[in-house]
């Protein structure tokens, strides 16, 4: 078994996270369910600062919310001293309702609409990241609607391309995101926003991709901002005094790969930039950074309980009662995880089979292939590994389940930070004609809706 932060077998034998018996989250909270290694989290908030305090003295670090995104993570990322991305309206109000300064908010997009927009300026965020010249002057309308200046950031395109899974790039040439440098129109964007009365141009940001396993290619980057940047303020008074290198540092997710820790990500990356970059900028430049999944993807557990067990061959088929609608990732991305058996995390290999574990959806939804388990009775507990990131925020009510609830755990205490959907939650949206109202409902008449 690969241990992530505090997982470790207890004295029962039994999984144990933040000191607290799997068996008994599952028995007290119910399955599926969500379960954060508060502090797992909180050590990797901390390490992120240290790594690129220690190198730059001027670093921003924001949580990139659509992760994992709920009031209590918004909580915590501000306690460990972390700003936050957010993308949409909705994020931007769950940030605002958990208590975020908007200070401390950048809002990022590809399409921002009117309402995100209005809403962005009006709440006074730190800054909206520009990601297409059209944005410029709706901004600016905003702005001055409101009666202020807003700070702006541009995102660039440099046409990088990480080589990984297609969906995971976010940076090259073919990208929806940011503005192409080498097609000119990142220097059009800065030209136009510094003529612009309601806008203030804080700095410069990109973003390659997710799950990114190298640094060589946000080095190659910074060395093009460090072109860029010396390009136009060849031509304008102007220096960025932000400078963001975006997300995408990848994780653990099967056990055995190593991503780069922060140290190193800080090491590698504030070197290209302070001989490449800073110079050309503002002297108190900020060094940004944005990770989402590796602040929060290694912390998750999803607990299931096992149901019915197939044989195809020598192969066990393992149904759990969730899938798809609250781990999307392994449909779409053929990504990876670990298993352990939360009763016997330990067990010898000469009492396992090869097994795949499937979802309970209508669909085939196979969660996890070519593990190793033994014969399962039903009721045993199954705890998929890191899968903190992009999961709950994937959410999907296909087959129309309930989603699971969120329970962060630490020294031995659990707690709800969100309660299990019901069906009276998600059927609030929907107009029941007059018609169906005063016609007979016999089936809610005899069961308990
Ligand atoms: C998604 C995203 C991130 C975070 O990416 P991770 O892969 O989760 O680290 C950061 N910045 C921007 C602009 C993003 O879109």
């Amino acid at each position: 078994m690969h241990t992530y932060g505090t997982q470790t077998v207890n004295s029962r034998g039994h999984l144990e996270i933040g000191g607290c018996d799997v068996l008994d989250l599952a028995k007290a909270y119910g399955t599926p369910v969500y379960v954060i290694d508060e502090s797992a989290v909180r050590d990797r908030c901390r390490s992120y600062l240290r790594a690129f305090r220690s190198k730059w003295p001027h670093v921003d670090v924001a949580y990139a919310s659509k992760a994992f995104l709920v009031g209590e993570m918004v909580r915590l990322a501000a306690e460990e001293g972390l700003s936050l991305d957010v993308v949409s309206a909705g994020e931007l109000r769950l940030a605002l309702w958990a208590g975020a300064s908007p200070s401390k908010i950048t809002f990022h997009g590809n399409y921002k609409t009117g309402e995100d927009i209005e809403l962005a300026v009006c709440s006074r965020v730190r800054s909206l990241v520009i990601d297409c010249l059209d944005e410029i002057d709706l901004i600016d309308r905003q702005a001055r609607e409101h009666g202020r200046v807003q700070d702006v950031d541009i995102r660039l395109n440099l046409g990088i391309d990480i080589h990984t899974d297609p969906k995971y790039t976010t940076g090259d040439e073919a990208s929806k995101f940011g503005l192409p440098v080498r097609r000119g129109d990142a220097a059009s964007a800065v030209a136009r926003v510094l003529t612009r009365d309601h806008l203030r141009l804080r700095g410069l940001h990109f973003h390659l991709g997710a799950q990114v396993l190298d640094t060589k290619y946000h080095r190659q980057a910074l060395n093009e901002v460090g072109e860029f940047v010396r390009t136009v303020t060849a031509r304008t008074p102007w220096k960025p005094q932000s400078i963001t290198v975006g997300g995408g540092m990848g994780v653990n997710y099967d056990g055995v790969s190593s991503p780069p820790p922060p140290s190193e990500w800080a090491r590698d990356l504030l070197s290209v930039f302070g001989e490449q970059v800073a110079p050309y900028c503002a002297p108190d430049v900020v060094f940004g950074v944005e990770p989402g999944r590796s602040v929060i993807a290694e912390a998750g557990s999803t607990l299931y309980t096992v149901g019915p067990t197939k044989r195809s061959g020598d192969r066990r088929l393992v149904a759990v009662d969730g899938g798809l609608s609250d781990n999307p990732r392994p449909l779409m991305y053929q990504s990876v995880h670990n298993v352990v058996l939360a009763s016997n995390p330990e067990l010898r290999d000469t009492e396992l089979h090869e097994a795949t574990i499937f979802g309970r959806h209508c669909e085939t939804d196979r969660l996890i292939d070519g593990v190793r388990l033994p014969d399962l009775p039903p009721g045993e507990v199954l705890a998929v590994q890191c899968t903190g990131a992009y999961t709950h925020s994937m959410f999907n009510q296909h087959n129309r389940f309930d989603k699971p609830p969120v329970v962060f755990v630490r020294d031995g205490r659990s707690r709800l930070v969100v309660r299990r959907e019901r069906f009276s939650d998600t059927i609030l949206t929907e107009i029941r004609s007059a018609a169906a109202d005063s016609s007979d409902r016999p089936g809610e008449k005899q069961c308990a809706f």
